[in-house]
């Protein structure tokens, strides 16, 4: 790729938000020495931010001038993602708000959303990853892309990426203080959390995706395209979820046990070297549910982290994986760690549903 202008239709400014704070923490430098060239000779007009704490880029979002910026660009892991969508779904106008092009700079541990893209475009990521990012961002081209609405008793959220629970979200969290080492960071944690092995009791429950197919029959208006803003909801319908008080439908499977591992995926990769679904698509309109029962050897457990590196951890007899539309999840302890995102939320009953094709990001 050689950089070139941005069309015409993208000519507006790019607010580029930048976290200092992500991976080894050289996201400034990366921009200013990597990034800033390429953005010039495209001839990109653009103002920066440097995020000063977290939660600033959900406060930036949450008050942005739509009409003023064409594309919100992100120098970051897929935290600063996480705080711009939900940022962006908080706003009163979120059926625009969220089709904000959303344009990444992978500069965090995780990058799992800026690989899936670069893996869908055909784009290499295991070397140059941010100069291919940034020559990849000035072709402009927006996709649409999934999301999927998570409900707890006190929180909505929305992931671009995964909701995890069990060893997966364990190993994220818990290798949070190792942040430093960049993305060796979850080989150490695998290692602690393989030693000392833990399962966790509950209830998972799924809604297929071969079971909604009239659900999938009616696809998600693009607003953006259509312009009407009148009259939007506070929040996008989700008509596959019942109040997680009550009883699920019958069209709905349940699996109750130990669990080593629940992990839902929206995206092709759950770290730029981690493969959560090879065959993901960023708007395929499914999430690949996989899960790994209790009672196996912690040999299998250890091959099915170091498996994910290819993706053929879903070879394992161990591990379960389903497309979905939506899921229930009610856990019997009461503590524990639960993620969106890599993001830790509070600990329960949750449960989602896929939104198809819900916000945009910058591809080739
Ligand atoms: P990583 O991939 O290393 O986790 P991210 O870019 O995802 O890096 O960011 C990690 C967290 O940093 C995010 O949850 C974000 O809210 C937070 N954050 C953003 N700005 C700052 C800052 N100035 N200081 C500390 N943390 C910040
Ligand atoms: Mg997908």
């Amino acid at each position: 790729l050689r950089p070139i202008s941005v069309c015409a239709h993208y000519s507006r400014r790019w607010l580029v938000l930048i976290n200092p704070a992500g991976g080894p923490g050289k996201a400034v430098k990366l921009f200013q020495e990597r990034v800033l060239p390429i953005f010039s000779e495209a001839e990109i007009n653009f103002d920066t931010v440097i995020s000063e704490r977290a939660g600033h880029v959900g406060e930036i979002v949450r008050s942005l001038n739509l009409d003023r910026y064409s594309a919100v660009i992100l120098v970051s892991g897929d935290g600063l993602i996480y705080e711009a969508i939900n940022g962006l779904m908080e706003r009163a106008d979120w059926r625009r708000a969220i089709k904000t092009p959303l344009g990444l700079i992978p500069a965090g541990s995780g990058n799992a959303l800026a690989a899936s893209i670069h893996q869908a475009c055909g784009e290499p990521f295991s070397h140059d990853f941010v100069k291919h990012a940034a020559l990849l961002l000035t072709r402009c081209i927006p996709q649409p892309l999934d999301l999927l609405y998570v409900q707890s008793l006190t929180s909505q959220r929305y992931a671009f990426l995964s909701f995890g629970w069990g060893i997966i979200a364990d190993i994220d969290i818990e290798s949070e203080k190792f942040r430093k080492l960049g993305e060796n960071r979850f080989t150490v944690g695998a290692l602690q959390r393989v030693l000392d092995l833990r399962s966790y009791g509950g209830k998972l429950s799924y809604l297929p995706a071969d079971e909604s197919n009239a659900w999938l029959a009616a696809p998600e208006v693009d607003i953006a395209a259509s312009g009407d803003y009148v009259n939007v909801p506070s929040r996008p319908a989700t008509n596959l979820l019942v109040p997680l008080c009550c009883p699920l439908p019958d069209s709905w499977i349940s699996v109750e046990g130990q669990f080593i591992s629940v992990y839902v995926t929206l995206t092709s990769r759950i770290a730029a070297s981690s493969v959560a679904v090879p065959w993901a698509q960023l708007n395929d309109g499914l999430g690949y549910l996989c899960w790994v029962k209790g009672g196996l050897p912690k040999t299998a457990v250890t091959s099915f982290l170091l498996n994910l590196s290819t993706g053929d951890h879903l070879k394992s007899p161990y591990v379960q994986m389903v497309a979905i539309r939506a899921f229930r999840l009610e856990p019997r302890d009461k503590d524990g760690i639960m993620t969106i995102d890599g993001e830790r939320i509070q600990y329960g009953p949750v449960q989602g549903q896929m939104l198809p094709s819900m916000a945009r990001v910058l591809t080739r």
